[in-house]
Protein backbone atom coordinates (compact mmCIF):
# COMPACT_ATOMS: atom_id res chain seq x y z
CA UNK A 1 0.00 0.00 0.00
CA UNK A 2 0.93 3.52 -0.25
CA UNK A 3 2.62 3.04 3.64
CA UNK A 4 5.06 0.73 1.65
CA UNK A 5 5.35 3.27 -1.29
CA UNK A 6 6.64 5.68 1.70
CA UNK A 7 9.17 3.39 2.80
CA UNK A 8 10.74 1.96 -0.22
CA UNK A 9 11.09 5.69 -1.46
CA UNK A 10 12.70 7.06 2.10
CA UNK A 11 15.23 3.28 1.25
CA UNK A 12 15.57 5.22 -2.06
CA UNK A 13 17.31 8.12 -0.70
CA UNK A 14 20.99 8.92 -2.18
CA UNK A 15 20.77 6.42 -4.74
CA UNK A 16 21.49 7.10 -8.10
CA UNK A 17 18.30 8.27 -9.50
CA UNK A 18 17.56 5.13 -12.22
CA UNK A 19 16.35 3.47 -8.57
CA UNK A 20 13.10 5.52 -9.11
CA UNK A 21 12.13 2.33 -11.39
CA UNK A 22 11.73 -0.01 -8.55
CA UNK A 23 8.34 2.05 -7.73
CA UNK A 24 6.85 1.03 -11.54
CA UNK A 25 3.49 -0.44 -10.38
CA UNK A 26 0.51 -0.01 -8.60
CA UNK A 27 -0.01 1.20 -5.35
CA UNK A 28 -3.31 1.30 -3.17
CA UNK A 29 -3.95 4.61 -1.27
CA UNK A 30 -6.72 5.23 1.03
CA UNK A 31 -9.89 5.57 -1.13
CA UNK A 32 -7.54 5.61 -4.17
CA UNK A 33 -5.57 3.61 -6.90
CA UNK A 34 -1.72 5.01 -8.04
CA UNK A 35 -0.10 3.80 -11.20
CA UNK A 36 2.98 4.14 -11.99
CA UNK A 37 3.50 3.60 -15.52
CA UNK A 38 6.57 5.07 -16.75
CA UNK A 39 9.72 6.36 -14.51
CA UNK A 40 11.68 9.03 -16.17
CA UNK A 41 15.74 8.10 -16.57
CA UNK A 42 16.86 11.27 -15.29
CA UNK A 43 15.87 14.26 -13.43
CA UNK A 44 15.62 16.68 -16.58
CA UNK A 45 14.00 14.02 -19.21
CA UNK A 46 10.10 13.92 -19.24
CA UNK A 47 8.84 13.67 -16.17
CA UNK A 48 7.18 10.36 -14.36
CA UNK A 49 3.84 8.86 -16.11
CA UNK A 50 1.60 8.87 -13.53
CA UNK A 51 -2.74 7.11 -13.01
CA UNK A 52 -5.09 7.73 -10.31
CA UNK A 53 -7.93 5.94 -9.96
CA UNK A 54 -10.90 7.22 -7.63
CA UNK A 55 -13.21 4.52 -7.23
CA UNK A 56 -17.00 6.45 -7.85
CA UNK A 57 -17.86 5.13 -4.10
CA UNK A 58 -15.07 7.60 -3.07
CA UNK A 59 -15.51 10.80 -4.86
CA UNK A 60 -19.42 10.76 -4.78
CA UNK A 61 -19.67 13.06 -7.85
CA UNK A 62 -23.46 13.21 -8.80
CA UNK A 63 -23.43 10.47 -11.81
CA UNK A 64 -25.84 13.20 -13.94
CA UNK A 65 -22.73 15.38 -14.49
CA UNK A 66 -21.59 12.68 -16.27
CA UNK A 67 -24.76 11.04 -17.91
CA UNK A 68 -23.71 11.96 -21.60
CA UNK A 69 -20.53 12.64 -23.34
CA UNK A 70 -21.08 16.35 -24.16
CA UNK A 71 -21.77 16.52 -19.93
CA UNK A 72 -18.64 14.13 -19.31
CA UNK A 73 -16.07 16.50 -21.31
CA UNK A 74 -17.26 19.41 -19.27
CA UNK A 75 -17.05 18.03 -16.18
CA UNK A 76 -13.89 15.97 -16.84
CA UNK A 77 -12.16 19.38 -18.32
CA UNK A 78 -13.94 20.86 -14.89
CA UNK A 79 -11.83 18.25 -13.02
CA UNK A 80 -8.84 18.43 -14.45
CA UNK A 81 -8.57 22.55 -13.74
CA UNK A 82 -9.07 21.84 -10.05
CA UNK A 83 -6.70 18.91 -9.83
CA UNK A 84 -3.82 21.19 -11.60
CA UNK A 85 -4.47 24.03 -8.76
CA UNK A 86 -4.55 21.59 -6.19
CA UNK A 87 -1.03 19.98 -6.79
CA UNK A 88 0.55 23.95 -7.79
CA UNK A 89 0.95 24.32 -3.73
CA UNK A 90 3.37 21.55 -3.61
CA UNK A 91 6.69 23.22 -2.59
CA UNK A 92 9.86 22.71 -4.61
CA UNK A 93 12.82 21.35 -4.26
CA UNK A 94 15.67 19.83 -6.47
CA UNK A 95 17.22 19.81 -9.72
CA UNK A 96 15.82 19.72 -13.25
CA UNK A 97 11.47 19.28 -13.02
CA UNK A 98 11.92 18.70 -9.26
CA UNK A 99 8.36 18.14 -7.49
CA UNK A 100 6.98 19.62 -10.68
CA UNK A 101 3.20 18.14 -11.52
CA UNK A 102 2.28 18.67 -14.88
CA UNK A 103 -1.56 18.11 -15.63
CA UNK A 104 -3.01 18.95 -19.21
CA UNK A 105 -5.86 21.29 -18.08
CA UNK A 106 -7.44 23.53 -20.88
CA UNK A 107 -7.59 27.10 -21.86
CA UNK A 108 -10.47 28.90 -23.38
CA UNK A 109 -12.18 25.84 -25.29
CA UNK A 110 -13.27 22.90 -23.41
CA UNK A 111 -12.10 19.67 -24.74
CA UNK A 112 -12.15 15.85 -24.69
CA UNK A 113 -8.82 14.85 -22.87
CA UNK A 114 -7.17 11.69 -22.31
CA UNK A 115 -5.80 13.22 -18.74
CA UNK A 116 -8.93 12.15 -17.63
CA UNK A 117 -11.62 9.77 -18.18
CA UNK A 118 -14.62 8.14 -16.24
CA UNK A 119 -14.19 4.33 -16.25
CA UNK A 120 -17.37 2.33 -15.34
CA UNK A 121 -15.81 2.09 -11.57
CA UNK A 122 -13.88 5.07 -11.21
CA UNK A 123 -12.45 8.55 -12.62
CA UNK A 124 -8.78 7.86 -13.65
CA UNK A 125 -6.72 11.04 -14.20
CA UNK A 126 -2.97 10.52 -15.95
CA UNK A 127 -0.46 12.88 -15.36
CA UNK A 128 3.28 13.55 -15.10
CA UNK A 129 5.38 14.54 -12.24
CA UNK A 130 9.07 15.21 -11.44
CA UNK A 131 10.36 12.59 -9.75
CA UNK A 132 12.72 14.54 -6.97
CA UNK A 133 16.86 15.05 -7.24
CA UNK A 134 19.53 16.62 -6.24
CA UNK A 135 21.74 16.67 -8.96
CA UNK A 136 21.26 13.02 -10.19
CA UNK A 137 20.52 11.83 -6.61
CA UNK A 138 17.22 10.50 -5.64
CA UNK A 139 15.44 12.54 -2.58
CA UNK A 140 13.88 9.95 -0.92
CA UNK A 141 11.90 12.06 1.98
CA UNK A 142 10.81 14.60 -0.54
CA UNK A 143 9.46 11.85 -3.33
CA UNK A 144 7.67 9.89 -0.13
CA UNK A 145 6.00 13.54 0.70
CA UNK A 146 5.30 14.12 -3.35
CA UNK A 147 3.08 11.07 -3.75
CA UNK A 148 1.86 9.93 -0.40
CA UNK A 149 1.16 13.25 1.13
CA UNK A 150 0.38 16.08 -1.19
CA UNK A 151 -0.93 13.58 -4.16
CA UNK A 152 -3.64 12.55 -1.49
CA UNK A 153 -4.30 15.64 -0.46
CA UNK A 154 -4.53 17.23 -3.53
CA UNK A 155 -7.37 14.51 -4.80
CA UNK A 156 -8.99 14.82 -2.35
CA UNK A 157 -10.43 17.98 -4.38
CA UNK A 158 -12.26 16.22 -6.30
CA UNK A 159 -14.27 14.71 -4.05
CA UNK A 160 -18.15 15.81 -4.14
CA UNK A 161 -17.32 16.97 -0.50
CA UNK A 162 -15.25 19.07 -0.89
CA UNK A 163 -15.67 20.19 -4.80
CA UNK A 164 -17.54 22.97 -5.59
CA UNK A 165 -20.71 21.39 -7.46
CA UNK A 166 -22.62 24.65 -8.45
CA UNK A 167 -18.89 25.01 -10.84
CA UNK A 168 -18.59 21.70 -11.84
CA UNK A 169 -22.35 21.76 -13.12
CA UNK A 170 -22.20 24.94 -14.62
CA UNK A 171 -19.06 23.31 -16.72
CA UNK A 172 -21.47 20.26 -17.56
CA UNK A 173 -24.68 22.45 -18.93
CA UNK A 174 -22.46 24.85 -20.54
CA UNK A 175 -21.26 22.21 -22.57
CA UNK A 176 -24.32 20.09 -22.88
CA UNK A 177 -25.93 23.74 -24.34
CA UNK A 178 -23.56 23.92 -26.73
CA UNK A 179 -23.73 20.60 -28.36
CA UNK A 180 -27.43 20.99 -27.76
CA UNK A 181 -27.41 24.44 -30.08
CA UNK A 182 -24.81 23.00 -32.09
CA UNK A 183 -26.99 20.03 -33.35
CA UNK A 184 -29.80 22.36 -34.10
CA UNK A 185 -28.05 24.92 -35.85
CA UNK A 186 -28.56 23.01 -39.27
CA UNK A 187 -32.56 22.15 -39.11
CA UNK A 188 -32.88 25.63 -38.42
CA UNK A 189 -31.06 27.15 -41.93
CA UNK A 190 -27.87 28.73 -39.73
CA UNK A 191 -24.60 28.47 -39.43
CA UNK A 192 -24.08 29.90 -36.59
CA UNK A 193 -25.59 31.84 -33.07
CA UNK A 194 -24.15 34.73 -31.64
CA UNK A 195 -25.69 35.65 -28.19
CA UNK A 196 -26.56 39.02 -27.26
CA UNK A 197 -24.30 40.11 -24.42
CA UNK A 198 -21.10 38.02 -25.68
CA UNK A 199 -17.88 39.76 -24.85
CA UNK A 200 -16.09 38.57 -27.92
CA UNK A 201 -12.75 40.63 -28.04
CA UNK A 202 -10.14 39.32 -26.38
CA UNK A 203 -7.76 41.58 -23.58
CA UNK A 204 -4.63 41.01 -26.11
CA UNK A 205 -3.06 39.14 -29.32
CA UNK A 206 -1.40 36.84 -26.64
CA UNK A 207 -4.79 36.38 -24.10
CA UNK A 208 -7.47 34.31 -24.60
CA UNK A 209 -9.48 36.46 -21.32
CA UNK A 210 -12.25 38.66 -22.15
CA UNK A 211 -11.62 42.66 -23.13
CA UNK A 212 -12.98 44.42 -20.16
CA UNK A 213 -15.46 46.73 -20.67
CA UNK A 214 -15.93 45.86 -24.34
CA UNK A 215 -19.08 46.03 -25.74
CA UNK A 216 -21.09 43.73 -25.18
CA UNK A 217 -22.61 41.96 -28.46
CA UNK A 218 -25.85 42.87 -29.93
CA UNK A 219 -27.75 40.90 -32.22
CA UNK A 220 -29.37 42.86 -35.29
CA UNK A 221 -33.28 42.79 -35.15
CA UNK A 222 -33.68 41.23 -38.59
CA UNK A 223 -30.97 38.47 -37.72
CA UNK A 224 -32.59 37.78 -33.89
CA UNK A 225 -33.45 34.40 -33.20
CA UNK A 226 -34.20 32.97 -29.46
CA UNK A 227 -33.28 29.21 -29.13
CA UNK A 228 -34.40 26.92 -26.61
CA UNK A 229 -31.65 25.26 -24.33
CA UNK A 230 -31.49 22.55 -21.89
CA UNK A 231 -30.29 24.10 -19.06
CA UNK A 232 -30.55 28.14 -19.63
CA UNK A 233 -34.04 28.60 -20.78
CA UNK A 234 -34.26 30.21 -24.48
CA UNK A 235 -31.55 32.31 -25.02
CA UNK A 236 -31.48 34.97 -28.21
CA UNK A 237 -28.90 36.56 -30.05
CA UNK A 238 -28.15 36.75 -33.69
CA UNK A 239 -28.74 33.79 -35.84
CA UNK A 240 -26.25 33.86 -38.83
CA UNK A 241 -28.31 32.19 -41.82
CA UNK A 242 -27.07 29.71 -44.69
CA UNK A 243 -25.80 30.89 -47.75
CA UNK A 244 -23.05 33.62 -48.72
CA UNK A 245 -22.72 36.53 -45.95
CA UNK A 246 -20.51 39.12 -46.53
CA UNK A 247 -19.01 40.90 -43.20
CA UNK A 248 -18.00 44.16 -43.91
CA UNK A 249 -17.15 47.96 -42.02
CA UNK A 250 -14.28 50.29 -41.70
CA UNK A 251 -10.48 49.02 -40.44
CA UNK A 252 -10.74 48.60 -36.72
CA UNK A 253 -15.04 48.37 -36.12
CA UNK A 254 -14.79 44.40 -35.24
CA UNK A 255 -14.81 42.75 -38.36
CA UNK A 256 -12.08 40.20 -37.66
CA UNK A 257 -12.88 39.93 -33.94
CA UNK A 258 -16.32 38.55 -34.67
CA UNK A 259 -14.95 36.05 -37.43
CA UNK A 260 -12.67 34.53 -34.99
CA UNK A 261 -15.28 34.34 -32.41
CA UNK A 262 -17.06 32.78 -34.77
CA UNK A 263 -14.09 30.25 -35.75
CA UNK A 264 -13.57 29.50 -32.19
CA UNK A 265 -17.36 28.46 -31.65
CA UNK A 266 -17.20 25.20 -33.15
CA UNK A 267 -15.83 24.18 -29.55
CA UNK A 268 -17.52 25.07 -26.42
CA UNK A 269 -15.96 27.70 -23.74
CA UNK A 270 -15.53 27.65 -20.18
CA UNK A 271 -18.21 29.71 -18.39
CA UNK A 272 -17.25 33.55 -18.29
CA UNK A 273 -15.20 33.31 -21.44
CA UNK A 274 -17.06 35.99 -22.87
CA UNK A 275 -18.15 33.20 -26.07
CA UNK A 276 -19.32 30.79 -24.35
CA UNK A 277 -22.68 31.08 -26.19
CA UNK A 278 -21.08 31.56 -29.65
CA UNK A 279 -22.48 28.47 -31.26
CA UNK A 280 -20.94 27.34 -34.63
CA UNK A 281 -21.67 24.61 -36.97
CA UNK A 282 -18.91 21.60 -36.30
CA UNK A 283 -18.32 21.70 -40.41
CA UNK A 284 -17.16 25.01 -40.22
CA UNK A 285 -13.37 25.78 -41.45
CA UNK A 286 -11.58 28.94 -41.46
CA UNK A 287 -9.31 29.05 -44.50
CA UNK A 288 -6.41 31.20 -45.28
CA UNK A 289 -3.80 31.79 -47.61
CA UNK A 290 -0.31 30.07 -46.92
CA UNK A 291 2.83 30.62 -48.95
CA UNK A 292 5.56 27.94 -49.46
CA UNK A 293 3.16 25.27 -48.72
CA UNK A 294 2.57 21.66 -49.67
CA UNK A 295 0.05 21.10 -51.62
CA UNK A 296 0.01 17.50 -52.70
CA UNK A 297 -2.53 15.97 -55.81
CA UNK A 298 -5.63 18.37 -55.45
CA UNK A 299 -8.16 18.70 -58.03
CA UNK A 300 -7.62 22.51 -58.48
CA UNK A 301 -9.29 22.98 -61.67
CA UNK A 302 -12.06 25.10 -61.08
CA UNK A 303 -9.85 28.15 -58.59
CA UNK A 304 -6.64 27.24 -60.79
CA UNK A 305 -6.68 25.82 -64.58
CA UNK A 306 -5.26 26.32 -68.08
CA UNK A 307 -1.95 26.95 -66.57
CA UNK A 308 0.90 28.58 -69.36
CA UNK A 309 2.26 25.94 -71.99
CA UNK A 310 -0.56 23.31 -71.08
CA UNK A 311 0.16 22.27 -67.51
CA UNK A 312 -2.91 20.11 -66.11
CA UNK A 313 -4.22 21.64 -62.53
CA UNK A 314 -6.74 18.40 -62.49
CA UNK A 315 -4.01 16.49 -59.77
CA UNK A 316 -1.91 19.36 -58.85
CA UNK A 317 1.29 19.10 -56.32
CA UNK A 318 3.44 22.04 -55.63
CA UNK A 319 6.55 22.04 -52.39
CA UNK A 320 5.57 25.97 -52.89
CA UNK A 321 2.45 27.27 -53.26
CA UNK A 322 1.59 30.55 -53.75
CA UNK A 323 -0.83 32.78 -51.95
CA UNK A 324 -3.63 31.83 -54.50
CA UNK A 325 -2.79 28.49 -55.03
CA UNK A 326 -2.48 27.37 -51.26
CA UNK A 327 -6.21 28.86 -50.74
CA UNK A 328 -8.01 27.30 -53.83
CA UNK A 329 -5.97 24.16 -52.25
CA UNK A 330 -7.42 24.86 -48.94
CA UNK A 331 -10.88 25.24 -49.86
CA UNK A 332 -11.16 21.82 -52.08
CA UNK A 333 -9.68 19.90 -49.18
CA UNK A 334 -12.07 21.37 -46.79
CA UNK A 335 -14.97 20.57 -49.09
CA UNK A 336 -13.02 16.43 -49.79
CA UNK A 337 -13.31 15.88 -46.03
CA UNK A 338 -16.96 17.43 -45.28
CA UNK A 339 -16.52 21.34 -44.81
CA UNK A 340 -20.68 22.73 -44.85
CA UNK A 341 -19.30 26.25 -44.24
CA UNK A 342 -16.17 28.60 -44.75
CA UNK A 343 -14.72 31.82 -42.91
CA UNK A 344 -12.28 33.85 -45.11
CA UNK A 345 -10.79 36.89 -44.15
CA UNK A 346 -9.56 38.96 -46.62
CA UNK A 347 -6.61 40.20 -44.63
CA UNK A 348 -5.32 36.47 -44.72
CA UNK A 349 -6.66 35.50 -48.65
CA UNK A 350 -4.91 36.02 -51.77
CA UNK A 351 -6.97 38.92 -53.10
CA UNK A 352 -6.45 37.43 -56.74
CA UNK A 353 -8.68 34.45 -55.91
CA UNK A 354 -11.10 36.28 -54.16
CA UNK A 355 -12.02 38.32 -56.79
CA UNK A 356 -11.17 39.81 -59.90
CA UNK A 357 -13.56 42.92 -60.88
CA UNK A 358 -14.61 44.04 -64.54
CA UNK A 359 -11.81 46.20 -65.56
CA UNK A 360 -9.35 43.19 -65.20
CA UNK A 361 -11.91 40.73 -66.69
CA UNK A 362 -12.07 42.38 -69.75
CA UNK A 363 -8.28 43.15 -69.97
CA UNK A 364 -6.86 39.42 -69.07
CA UNK A 365 -8.07 37.10 -71.20
CA UNK A 366 -5.43 34.14 -70.49
CA UNK A 367 -7.13 34.17 -67.27
CA UNK A 368 -5.49 31.13 -64.82
CA UNK A 369 -8.00 31.42 -61.99
CA UNK A 370 -11.38 31.88 -61.46
CA UNK A 371 -11.97 33.63 -58.33
CA UNK A 372 -14.08 32.74 -55.40
CA UNK A 373 -16.15 35.52 -55.87
CA UNK A 374 -17.53 32.93 -59.45
CA UNK A 375 -17.68 30.18 -56.96
CA UNK A 376 -20.01 31.13 -53.79
CA UNK A 377 -23.10 31.27 -55.37
CA UNK A 378 -22.58 27.34 -57.14
CA UNK A 379 -20.88 26.39 -53.30
CA UNK A 380 -24.30 27.76 -51.77
CA UNK A 381 -26.70 25.71 -54.61
CA UNK A 382 -25.09 23.22 -55.64
CA UNK A 383 -23.06 21.63 -53.09
CA UNK A 384 -24.99 23.47 -49.93
CA UNK A 385 -21.78 24.74 -48.55
CA UNK A 386 -21.95 28.33 -47.28
CA UNK A 387 -19.12 31.13 -47.38
CA UNK A 388 -18.79 33.95 -44.74
CA UNK A 389 -16.19 36.46 -45.79
CA UNK A 390 -14.87 39.25 -44.14
CA UNK A 391 -13.92 42.34 -46.32
CA UNK A 392 -13.54 45.82 -46.21
CA UNK A 393 -12.38 46.13 -50.09
CA UNK A 394 -14.36 43.81 -51.63
CA UNK A 395 -17.28 45.68 -53.06
CA UNK A 396 -18.27 43.28 -56.09
CA UNK A 397 -19.19 40.70 -53.44
CA UNK A 398 -22.24 42.43 -53.02
CA UNK A 399 -23.58 41.12 -56.18
CA UNK A 400 -23.09 37.63 -54.47
CA UNK A 401 -24.05 38.02 -51.41
CA UNK A 402 -27.41 36.50 -49.36
CA UNK A 403 -27.07 38.74 -46.51
CA UNK A 404 -24.49 41.95 -45.66
CA UNK A 405 -23.36 42.33 -41.91
CA UNK A 406 -21.90 46.13 -41.41
CA UNK A 407 -20.14 46.70 -38.49
CA UNK A 408 -19.86 50.05 -36.59
CA UNK A 409 -18.17 50.91 -33.64
CA UNK A 410 -18.40 46.60 -32.93
CA UNK A 411 -21.86 47.50 -33.55
CA UNK A 412 -23.17 44.42 -36.09
CA UNK A 413 -26.09 46.30 -38.63
CA UNK A 414 -27.75 44.47 -41.45
CA UNK A 415 -27.09 46.01 -44.65
CA UNK A 416 -28.61 43.39 -47.13
CA UNK A 417 -31.30 46.36 -48.09
CA UNK A 418 -28.80 49.14 -48.72
CA UNK A 419 -26.59 46.97 -50.28
CA UNK A 420 -29.05 45.67 -52.98
CA UNK A 421 -29.63 49.35 -53.20
CA UNK A 422 -25.93 50.01 -54.09
CA UNK A 423 -25.77 46.77 -56.40
CA UNK A 424 -28.91 48.21 -58.53
CA UNK A 425 -27.80 51.88 -58.64
CA UNK A 426 -23.92 50.88 -59.54
CA UNK A 427 -23.80 47.60 -61.45
CA UNK A 428 -20.02 46.53 -61.57
CA UNK A 429 -20.65 44.83 -65.19
CA UNK A 430 -19.10 41.91 -63.92
CA UNK A 431 -19.76 38.65 -66.07
CA UNK A 432 -20.21 36.00 -63.05
CA UNK A 433 -19.44 32.37 -62.63
CA UNK A 434 -17.23 30.03 -65.02
CA UNK A 435 -18.87 27.13 -66.40
CA UNK A 436 -16.14 25.85 -68.31
CA UNK A 437 -14.73 24.58 -65.37
CA UNK A 438 -17.43 22.72 -63.66
CA UNK A 439 -16.88 22.83 -59.25
CA UNK A 440 -16.25 19.76 -57.79
CA UNK A 441 -14.10 17.47 -55.84
CA UNK A 442 -12.06 14.76 -56.15
CA UNK A 443 -11.46 12.14 -53.43
CA UNK A 444 -8.24 11.28 -53.16
CA UNK A 445 -6.49 7.97 -51.53
CA UNK A 446 -3.69 8.75 -49.38
CA UNK A 447 -0.61 5.82 -49.66
CA UNK A 448 0.25 4.75 -46.28
CA UNK A 449 3.78 5.35 -46.81
CA UNK A 450 3.17 8.72 -46.14
CA UNK A 451 2.89 8.38 -42.60
CA UNK A 452 6.22 7.24 -40.93
CA UNK A 453 6.82 8.72 -37.71
CA UNK A 454 10.08 7.21 -37.43
CA UNK A 455 13.52 9.52 -37.89
CA UNK A 456 16.26 7.48 -37.67
CA UNK A 457 14.64 4.39 -36.57
CA UNK A 458 13.17 6.08 -33.42
CA UNK A 459 9.04 7.04 -33.10
CA UNK A 460 9.15 11.05 -33.45
CA UNK A 461 6.14 12.78 -32.87
CA UNK A 462 6.78 16.25 -30.96
CA UNK A 463 4.13 19.38 -30.98
CA UNK A 464 5.37 22.44 -30.14
CA UNK A 465 2.48 24.65 -29.36
CA UNK A 466 -0.25 24.61 -32.20
CA UNK A 467 2.22 26.16 -34.40
CA UNK A 468 4.73 22.87 -35.07
CA UNK A 469 4.60 19.40 -35.46
CA UNK A 470 7.37 17.18 -35.67
CA UNK A 471 6.30 14.16 -37.39
CA UNK A 472 9.05 11.82 -38.10
CA UNK A 473 11.69 13.59 -40.82
CA UNK A 474 9.24 16.78 -41.05
CA UNK A 475 8.78 19.42 -39.34
CA UNK A 476 5.02 21.11 -40.34
CA UNK A 477 3.96 24.57 -40.36
CA UNK A 478 0.49 24.47 -38.69
CA UNK A 479 -0.08 28.00 -38.46
CA UNK A 480 -2.61 28.15 -41.39
CA UNK A 481 -5.06 26.04 -38.68
CA UNK A 482 -6.31 28.66 -36.99
CA UNK A 483 -9.00 26.30 -35.08
CA UNK A 484 -6.55 24.46 -33.70
CA UNK A 485 -5.98 25.39 -30.19
CA UNK A 486 -4.22 23.32 -27.91
CA UNK A 487 -1.09 21.50 -28.59
CA UNK A 488 -2.42 18.66 -26.91
CA UNK A 489 -5.04 18.46 -29.94
CA UNK A 490 -1.53 19.15 -32.27
CA UNK A 491 -0.17 16.21 -30.32
CA UNK A 492 -2.79 13.82 -30.88
CA UNK A 493 -2.92 14.66 -35.01
CA UNK A 494 0.74 13.63 -34.63
CA UNK A 495 -0.52 9.92 -33.04
CA UNK A 496 -3.49 10.20 -35.62
CA UNK A 497 -0.65 10.20 -38.26
CA UNK A 498 1.06 7.08 -37.23
CA UNK A 499 -2.16 5.24 -36.77
CA UNK A 500 -2.72 5.95 -40.75
CA UNK A 501 0.54 3.77 -41.50
CA UNK A 502 -2.15 1.29 -40.68
CA UNK A 503 -5.03 2.01 -41.89
CA UNK A 504 -4.34 3.51 -45.60
CA UNK A 505 -4.24 1.81 -48.09
CA UNK A 506 -7.49 1.64 -50.53
CA UNK A 507 -9.47 3.97 -49.00
CA UNK A 508 -9.97 7.71 -49.65
CA UNK A 509 -8.83 10.38 -46.88
CA UNK A 510 -12.05 11.47 -45.92
CA UNK A 511 -13.14 7.49 -45.40
CA UNK A 512 -10.21 7.36 -43.25
CA UNK A 513 -10.84 10.26 -41.00
CA UNK A 514 -14.04 8.52 -40.71
CA UNK A 515 -12.64 5.65 -38.94
CA UNK A 516 -10.31 7.26 -36.85
CA UNK A 517 -13.46 9.33 -35.48
CA UNK A 518 -15.24 6.22 -34.92
CA UNK A 519 -12.02 4.56 -33.09
CA UNK A 520 -11.75 7.53 -30.80
CA UNK A 521 -15.42 6.97 -30.09
CA UNK A 522 -15.63 3.76 -29.43
CA UNK A 523 -11.63 3.71 -27.47
CA UNK A 524 -10.73 7.41 -26.46
CA UNK A 525 -7.74 9.06 -26.72
CA UNK A 526 -5.55 7.18 -24.26
CA UNK A 527 -5.50 4.19 -26.72
CA UNK A 528 -3.37 6.18 -29.42
CA UNK A 529 -0.67 6.54 -26.87
CA UNK A 530 -0.29 6.48 -22.77
CA UNK A 531 1.20 9.94 -22.99
CA UNK A 532 -1.47 12.21 -20.93
CA UNK A 533 -1.29 15.34 -22.93
CA UNK A 534 -4.08 14.37 -25.68
CA UNK A 535 -7.05 16.22 -26.78
CA UNK A 536 -9.59 15.42 -29.68
CA UNK A 537 -8.92 17.05 -32.65
CA UNK A 538 -11.24 17.96 -35.17
CA UNK A 539 -11.29 15.77 -38.68
CA UNK A 540 -10.52 19.47 -40.38
CA UNK A 541 -7.30 20.05 -38.65
CA UNK A 542 -6.11 16.19 -39.19
CA UNK A 543 -6.68 16.88 -42.50
CA UNK A 544 -4.99 20.23 -42.75
CA UNK A 545 -1.90 18.51 -40.94
CA UNK A 546 -2.24 15.30 -43.45
CA UNK A 547 -2.41 17.95 -46.88
CA UNK A 548 0.90 19.53 -45.64
CA UNK A 549 2.84 16.66 -45.40
CA UNK A 550 5.59 16.88 -47.71
CA UNK A 551 6.25 12.90 -47.66
CA UNK A 552 2.10 12.69 -48.93
CA UNK A 553 1.63 10.44 -51.74
CA UNK A 554 -1.91 9.86 -53.08
CA UNK A 555 -3.37 8.52 -56.07
CA UNK A 556 -7.21 10.08 -57.44
CA UNK A 557 -9.89 7.47 -56.13
CA UNK A 558 -11.25 5.58 -58.88
CA UNK A 559 -14.91 5.28 -58.14
CA UNK A 560 -15.54 3.00 -61.39
CA UNK A 561 -13.16 0.44 -59.71
CA UNK A 562 -15.08 -0.02 -56.60
CA UNK A 563 -17.64 1.89 -54.78
CA UNK A 564 -16.68 3.87 -51.60
P1 LIG B 1 -11.40 45.04 -37.94
O1 LIG B 1 -11.26 43.61 -38.32
O2 LIG B 1 -12.75 45.60 -38.32
O3 LIG B 1 -10.29 45.90 -38.43
P2 LIG B 1 -10.86 44.15 -35.26
O4 LIG B 1 -11.83 43.03 -35.08
O5 LIG B 1 -9.44 43.79 -35.53
O6 LIG B 1 -11.39 45.16 -36.35
O7 LIG B 1 -10.96 45.03 -33.95
C1 LIG B 1 -10.19 46.19 -33.77
C2 LIG B 1 -9.92 46.41 -32.29
O8 LIG B 1 -11.14 46.63 -31.59
C3 LIG B 1 -9.26 45.22 -31.62
O9 LIG B 1 -8.25 45.70 -30.76
C4 LIG B 1 -10.37 44.58 -30.80
O10 LIG B 1 -9.89 43.97 -29.63
C5 LIG B 1 -11.27 45.75 -30.49
N1 LIG B 1 -12.66 45.33 -30.36
C6 LIG B 1 -13.32 44.47 -31.17
N2 LIG B 1 -14.59 44.29 -30.76
C7 LIG B 1 -14.74 45.04 -29.65
C8 LIG B 1 -15.84 45.27 -28.73
N3 LIG B 1 -17.01 44.67 -28.92
N4 LIG B 1 -15.62 46.10 -27.69
C9 LIG B 1 -14.43 46.69 -27.52
N5 LIG B 1 -13.38 46.51 -28.33
C10 LIG B 1 -13.51 45.71 -29.39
Amino acid sequence: DLGALAQLLESLDGHGYRAYRRIEGAWVGPGFTLLVDHVQPDPFATPTRLRVRLPHSVHRLPPELWSNRARRTGLLDYLLRVFKRAVQSCPGVGSGRSCQFFVDAGGAEVLERAAACMGPDYLELRFRVGLPARGRTVLGQAAARLLTEVLPQALQALHAARLDLAQARAWADLTEDHAHLQAQLESLGLVAFVRDGSVLPRESGVSSRPLSGAVPFESPPELRVTLATLHHGPVTGMGLPEGVTVVTGGGFHGKTTLLEAIERGVYPHVPGDGREWVVTRSTTVKLRSEDGRAVTGVHLTPFVHDLPFGASTDFFSTADASGSTSLAAAIQEALEVGARVLLLDEDTSATNLLVRDARMQRLVRRETITPLIDRVRELHERLGVSTLLVTGGGGDYLDVADRVLLLENYRVRDATEEARALVRELPTGRAVGDPAHPLRVRPRVPEAASFDPRRGGRVKIKAQGTETLLFGRETLDLRGLEQLVDPSQTRAIGHLMARLRELAGDRTLAQLLAQLERELDEHGLHHLDPAPELARPRRYELAGTINRLRSLRVRPWRSEKSSP
